[in-house]
This record gives structure tokens, C-alpha cells and sequence, in this order.
């Protein structure tokens, strides 16, 4: 597969066309934002720790069933991705209430929340990715209709229970995450982009340490550490 040139670049992930036009490599980068690029920083061999752990998690998730535009790795940051149209909207899926979650409603932070709760934020960084409700994103048309509203939110509570499961056996209670999805050419929705500690928290089961992009926005150091718990963690044979 030949490299061509720079289609898109992105806070996390840079992509590139190929001598396929529905194929494209995806490069995780080093680079740390947060605050919508507010802060921003850097963590060497954080983009390949991601690149492995996401390939790691999209591979579970395709053994449960659920279609992912993942084709293969092809390096230690890179991915061949199935070219797809980015449905403009992040799924975020939360077990126990903290970040916005909290800030917006007044929850106590680590309140479990009593079923899994899905949201849809608009991505659009010149309005800081707002949160939508269904109508929204119908008014808008960011989706087609009612029912790929009622599909993402199912694939995001069916993500959530595959990997809830597989990150408890591993010590790791899973917070919340965020999780994109697009459409293919055959006009099938595809999980896309990543999962990884950039987009998800992961806190200790026994010590309650983040280990996840959290400490990165919060300053509290050993993101690489971190992140290198949580595939050291992923790789743990348990069944
Ligand atoms: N998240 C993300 N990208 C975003 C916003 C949120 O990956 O642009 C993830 C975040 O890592 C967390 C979950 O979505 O796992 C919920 O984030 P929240 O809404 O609490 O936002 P934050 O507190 O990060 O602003």
C-alpha cells in the first residue's frame, strides 16, 4: 500500500491517502490537547502506545461483532483504516459521573451512575463540541434519520458492556469514553477513529489512580506511565 498525500490532520491523528481510494493510513501522533487544544503538549511513544492499545480494544470489539474501520497495523503508529465519512458527532458513554458530567448537573464526582448513560456532542471546535439532544442532531441532519440515532446509541452501550467487562477482569473500572463512528461506502457505520487512554478514563479498581489522559489535564505527570499500565493491562491473558 503506497503512501500519498496528508487528506487530514487532527489533535490526535494524522491521515494520509493511499494508492486505494477507499483505504487510508492513520498515524497517531504524539502530541497531548485538552481544553479543545487549549493546553497542549507532548509524550513521546504516546501515539504508538495508543496506536497498539486501540488496535488491541477494535480487535475485542470485532470478536463481540461490532464493525470497525480497522483493516490492519502496519507500524507501531500506524494503522490502514477503511476510508469512511465521519458522522459528526461524539458518543460519549459514562458509568460513574465526573468531567463535565459533573460541572453541568452538580453530581458528586465517582457517583455510579444507575444505568449507562449516553450523550451526543456536536463536533465543531469553534462552538467547543456541544452537547445535543436527539432533535438537534436531526434538525441538523448530522444523522440520517431517527433510527442511526437509535444504532449509535446502541453500539455505544454494547461497546461499553464488552469493554466494561474486559477492563474489570484487568483491575480497571471504566469511567467513561468517547467514540466516533462513520460511514462506509456501502453505507454501513463503521466504529471509527480510536479508543484509547486519550479518549476514555480508566481509574485503578483498587488504588482509584487515573490512568488516562486525565493526568495530562490535570498535571499530574506519568501520562506516558500511565498509559503504558493500561496496554501492559490490556495484554494480560485472563480467559
Ligand atoms: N472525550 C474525548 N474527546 C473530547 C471530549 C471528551 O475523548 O473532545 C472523552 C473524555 O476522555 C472522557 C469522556 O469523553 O472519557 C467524557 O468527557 P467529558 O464530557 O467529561 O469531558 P471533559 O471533562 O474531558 O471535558
Amino acid at each position: 500500500m503506497e503512501k500519498r498525500e496528508l487528506l487530514y490532520e487532527g489533535k490526535g491523528k494524522r491521515l494520509y491517502k493511499t494508492d486505494d481510494e477507499n483505504v487510508l493510513i492513520s498515524e497517531f501522533k504524539d502530541d497531548l490537547t485538552a481544553f479543545n487544544a487549549q493546553k497542549i503538549g507532548n509524550e513521546e511513544g504516546k501515539g504508538a502506545l495508543n496506536c497498539k492499545i486501540s488496535t488491541q480494544l477494535f480487535r475485542l470489539l470485532e470478536e463481540h461483532g461490532i464493525k470497525t474501520h480497522l483493516i490492519e497495523t502496519i507500524s507501531d503508529s500506524t494503522q490502514l483504516v477503511k476510508r469512511v465519512s465521519i458522522i459528526p458527532l461524539e458518543v460519549v458513554v459514562r458509568n460513574i459521573a465526573t468531567g463535565s458530567l459533573v460541572k453541568r448537573l452538580g453530581l458528586k464526582d465517582g457517583t455510579k451512575l444507575p444505568f449507562a448513560l449516553v450523550e451526543f456532542y456536536y463536533k465543531d471546535d469553534d462552538l467547543n463540541d456541544p452537547l445535543v439532544n436527539d432533535e438537534h442532531c436531526l434538525m441538523m441532519s448530522l444523522v440520517k434519520s431517527e433510527s442511526d440515532l437509535e444504532e449509535l446509541k446502541r453500539l455505544g452501550r454494547e461497546i461499553n458492556g464488552i469493554l466494561k467487562k474486559f477492563f474489570e477482569k484487568r483491575g480497571l473500572s471504566l469511567v467513561d469514553f468517547k467514540v466516533e463512528f462513520g460511514i462506509d461506502v456501502e453505507g454501513n457505520i463503521l466504529l471509527s477513529d480510536e479508543i484509547s487512554p486519550d479518549s476514555c478514563r480508566f481509574w485503578d479498581m483498587e488504588t482509584n489512580e487515573k490512568l488516562d489522559k486525565d493526568r495530562f489535564r490535570q498535571g499530574l505527570g506519568g501520562v506516558k506511565m500511565a498509559y503504558e499500565e493500561v496496554l501492559r493491562r490490556i495484554l494480560e491473558k485472563k480467559d
